[in-house]
């Protein structure tokens, strides 16, 4: 089959690799039909998370046709369309049984790499390292599925394949940003970042009950589309001083909730970017914290910060005595999408949510490379690209 393989930094080509087959009695095969990228994809792509190896197949969003299934798969059948959670996960452990599927204990066969620099090991991501269990990604014609009984949503027909590939990752990702932040009806919500999950976590947010969102971006065509489809109030940071406007906006008090849907590769013109930058390129940091810095200093005393946005290593500079002093709770980390997808799906369909807008370009497999080089340039207004293999 042709797959998008990762070849080194900034290499992606589309190869001839050997199909994938059923491993497990819980495995299933599916015919990918749609497969989108992420911007935690650009981190790899831009080499700054660890352990990718020459002929990796990416990409952890992704949607298809069943072909084929282990014995263990009783709920879905060949033919079905479903919908894949970008995290891997057994269904039956601890983590996976009370709903945090992406710290399931058993789906991650390289645990002791993530151990020896995080202490534990979180949930296996399709295609995304071999930290994270090394899993063939969905940027392919077919792709196994591990644990399928619990990790494939077969999709409502009234969902559109542009809508329903949105459901492994960017909708519930954002979701769960919004969800982890606490809202209580008559919040004002900042959210960092207007990319696909920055834009799901603005509409979460109104369903969660917000007042008001606020969306922090820079760039036009992003701003206009929070505004127009998710309703939020914009503020471009390359032309106001974020922190102040945010006070302003909420009579001095700063937004009840604040949620990082940007993650370690944040850019400003400040003299912060720099610092950062200069101390990423010396090896002595690997995450740029400038939007975590700021939502800690925007958030009101006793609000939440909310952390999506990927982080892989050290942060410096954190205002830990702001955060502390202001009674800010934390809450972060990655998806737990098999707990979120059946609900979004029901969302989708019943109009309450959109995805298909964030479907901006369609490409085939074999353009991977310019879609991702368009995505990482954000050129052509792309908010995310969709390849069909
Ligand atoms: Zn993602
Ligand atoms: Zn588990």
């Amino acid at each position: 089959m042709k797959a998008l393989c990762y070849n080194g930094k900034y290499d992606l080509r589309v190869e001839r690799v050997p199909d994938p087959e059923i491993l497990n009695p819980r495995d299933a095969i599916i015919k990918v039909s749609k497969t989108a990228v992420c911007g935690s994809d650009l981190h790899l792509i831009n080499g700054y998370i660890p352990t990718m190896k020459e002929g990796d197949i990416i990409g952890h969003e992704f949607m298809g046709e069943v072909v084929e299934t282990g014995k263990g798969v009783t709920n879905l059948k060949k033919g079905d369309r479903v919908s894949v959670a970008a995290t891997i996960s057994c269904g039956h452990c601890n983590y996976c049984s009370t709903g945090s599927y992406s710290l399931c204990d058993n789906s991650n066969p390289n645990a002791f790499m993530p151990e020896k620099i995080m202490g534990d090991s979180p949930a296996a991501i399709f295609g995304y390292t071999h930290s994270f269990g090394g899993y063939a990604g969905g940027h392919a014609e077919y792709v196994r599925v591990p644990f399928a009984d619990v990790g494939m949503f077969k999709v409502d027909e009234r969902l559109t394949d542009e809508q329903a590939v949105f459901l492994g990752d960017a909708f519930p990702t954002g979701f769960m940003g919004a969800d982890m932040a606490g809202i209580q009806p008559g919040d004002t919500v900042a959210v960092w970042g207007c990319g696909g999950v920055g834009q799901m976590a603005i509409q979460s947010a109104f369903l969660l009950g917000a007042e008001r969102v606020i969306a922090i971006d820079r760039e036009p065509s992003r701003l206009e589309t929070a505004r127009r489809v998710g309703r939020a109030e914009t503020l471009d940071f390359s032309k106001v001083d974020v922190l102040e406007a945010l006070r302003e906006m909420t009579g001095g008090r700063g937004p009840d909730r604040c949620i990082d849907c940007v993650g370690l590769e944040a850019v400003d013109d400040s003299a912060q970017y720099y610092y950062d930058k200069a101390k990423q390129f010396l090896g002595l940091e690997i995450d740029r914290a400038i939007v975590l810095r700021q939502a800690i200093m925007a958030c009101r005393k006793g609000g939440t910060v909310s952390i999506l946005g990927v982080y892989a290593g050290f942060v410096d500079s954190v205002p830990m005595g702001a955060a502390m002093n202001k009674g800010l709770t934390f809450k972060m980390g990655q998806l737990h999408a098999q707990k979120y997808i059946p609900r979004l799906m029901e969302y989708v369909a019943n109009g309450q949510a959109d995805t298909s807008f964030l479907a901006t370009h369609s490409l085939s497999l074999e353009e991977g490379m310019k879609g991702y080089d368009m995505f990482n340039k954000r050129t052509d207004d792309v908010m995310r690209v969709v390849f069909t293999p």
